[in-house]
């Protein structure tokens, strides 16, 4: 009896789930004009013929982050940290997200701490991490939340902590239409969690002096 339910598990193979077959760039292109309809203009006008191609082309790279896997830009580390046992602090990495709610774009800056345990990371490398996360469709906490992981999994710090500042543009240029709101989110990890000290230096490197206290992210 259990052969034959196995059999029929087989053979009932479960398709793949629709949502993470892409579509081809044809079809992605046709949903681009059903949108230029959906606003009301004629996408046959002489001004859109290109946009449709034009679009999925920029999808390309605003959502380039699918295609990476933001882990692997730590791995190569330089552990001759030379005794350095201080944090280190990297501020103002700007980034350009689209939010998961109404793929509108989130601009703003990540600000990322960490007290290395003999590993540290080029500069370059970390922000190539943000660019990953922030090419994909998200919510700030998420992301704030998802760099701190990161960071933590593969560096294995003492304790890492990420502020994001950011500006929400399906806030700003529709719905609420509040213009120069700026979201903060944070995520603290070890010692940054633990040490008050340790997160008040942090804090002052990027120039916040506690003021991320009150906003901690959701995630
Ligand atoms: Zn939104």
């Amino acid at each position: 009896m259990d052969k034959a339910v196995n059999n029929k598990r087989s053979r009932a193979r479960p398709a793949e789930p629709a949502a993470l077959v892409k579509p081809s760039r044809e079809e992605a292109e046709a949903a681009v004009r059903t949108l230029i309809r959906w606003a009301g203009d004629d996408p046959d006008r002489e001004g859109l013929l290109a946009t449709p191609a034009r679009v999925v082309r920029a999808y390309e790279e605003w959502f380039a982050g699918y295609a990476a896997e933001p882990r692997e830009y730590l791995k190569r580390t330089f552990e001759e940290t030379g005794g350095y046992d201080e944090v280190v602090v990297l501020r103002d990495i700007r980034f350009e997200s689209h939010c998961e709610h109404h793929m509108a774009p989130i601009i703003g800056r990540v600000h990322i701490g960490y007290l290395p345990r003999n590993r540290v990371v080029g500069i370059s490398k970390l922000a190539r991490m943000v660019e990953v996360y922030a090419r994909r469709l998200q919510i700030q906490e998420k992301m704030t939340a998802e760099i701190a992981s990161c960071i933590d999994a593969v560096l294995k710090p003492h304790g890492v902590a990420v502020v994001t500042e950011a500006t929400h543009q399906c806030m700003t240029t529709r719905g609420v239409h509040k213009t120069g709101v700026t979201m903060v989110t944070s995520r603290k990890l070890g010692v940054f969690r633990d040490h008050a000290e340790t997160r008040q230096e942090f804090l002052a490197a990027i120039g916040m002096h506690g003021a991320a206290n009150s906003a901690n992210g959701r995630g």
